[in-house]
């Protein structure tokens, strides 16, 4: 990964309350870790950051044949936050400090990678060997300065206690997973403010979301086609819509002819208007904190993982 660090211009026009869309972003298809193919809106070449989010990563959808699966083995992290969001499949995690998780569908994981830890992000055994729908997120969310060199921390939320909640129509479903929505409060703690919703929208719905001026947000469509912002733009499976920070409110819509649900992660955080410095799985504020990243890893500063 580049080390160049571009910000997108947000622009856009005024419409009452309601955000109007600054772009809508595709996918490219890349291999990650050991080999697993993700669809990926940013960062590329082109976008490298929406600050204060640094890469969204969708694995799947996939059938997994038996003994195929995959996963990304031994690798490092320091200065941000990845996040993990499985809505199928079956992973293992295991860490430099002797931390041991799994994510089922629907579970989340928040590393809080800080300091420094060395981990693996692997099928669970019976996955691999039985194979099986494959599906899910990860989402690197960047840290404060003040943050970056912080003792690690996780946040392992099983889908049973990650706050939902249904519209009153019945069309319109939020899995809760940071920040608030349709009056539930999410059980998972973050250093800036951040929103991370799921939503779930029948044919007919529409879910409109506060989503305070000062906040980046964007939309990730899952699954289906929707309309967007203030003025109803279009985007569907695999696309990002960049909102403008142009209200406090975003306003999704699943039209009334839909054939299916609308699927969409609906994300947005504070920005940080900090430097960043970044090369590959660490992301500073200067090139001589990556230089230190490196040598501390190289050194086995961040640890091994015993097996
Ligand atoms: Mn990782």
């Amino acid at each position: 990964m580049s080390m160049v660090s571009e910000t997108l211009r947000i622009e856009g026009t005024r419409a009452g309350d309601g955000r109007t869309v600054a772009g809508v972003v595709n996918s490219i298809e890349t291999l990650e870790g050991g080999g697993f193919l993700v669809r990926r809106p940013f960062p590329k070449a082109s976008f490298s950051e929406f600050d204060p989010f640094l890469l969204l990563d969708e694995m799947g959808p996939m059938e997994v044949a038996p003994g195929e699966a995959k996963g990304a083995p031994d690798h490092p992290h320091r200065g941000f936050e990845t996040v993990t969001y499985l809505l199928s499949g079956d992973m293992e995690h295991k860490d430099s400090r002797g931390h041991a998780g799994r994510l089922r569908a629907g579970d989340v994981q928040w590393m809080t990678a800080g300091a420094g830890v060395v981990h693996s992000e692997m099928p669970a055994r019976e996955f691999a060997r039985d194979g099986g729908r494959m599906h899910g997120f990860q989402l690197w969310v960047n840290l404060p300065k003040r943050d970056k060199m912080m003792k690690p921390r996780y946040q392992e939320i099983p889908n049973s206690q990650i706050p939902k909640a249904t519209s009153v129509d019945g069309l319109v479903m939020v899995s809760v997973i940071a920040g608030q929505a349709m009056g539930e409060q999410a059980v998972i703690e973050t250093r800036t403010p951040i929103i991370y919703l799921h939503y779930r929208i029948k044919p007919g719905g529409a879910a409109t979301q506060r989503v305070p001026g000062a906040y980046n947000a964007f939309a990730y469509v899952v699954e289906g086609e929707g309309l967007f912002g203030a003025e109803g733009e279009r985007a569907g499976d695999g696309q990002m819509v960049l909102f403008a920070q142009d209200g406090d409110e975003v306003r999704i819509e699943n039209p009334s002819d839909a054939k299916a649900t609308l699927e969409v992660l609906l994300i947005a955080g504070v920005p940080l208007n900090e430097p960043v410095a970044r090369y590959g799985p660490f992301v500073m504020n200067t090139e001589g904190e990556i230089r230190q990243a490196i040598e501390d890893y190289q050194r086995g500063r961040m640890g091994a993982i015993d097996s």
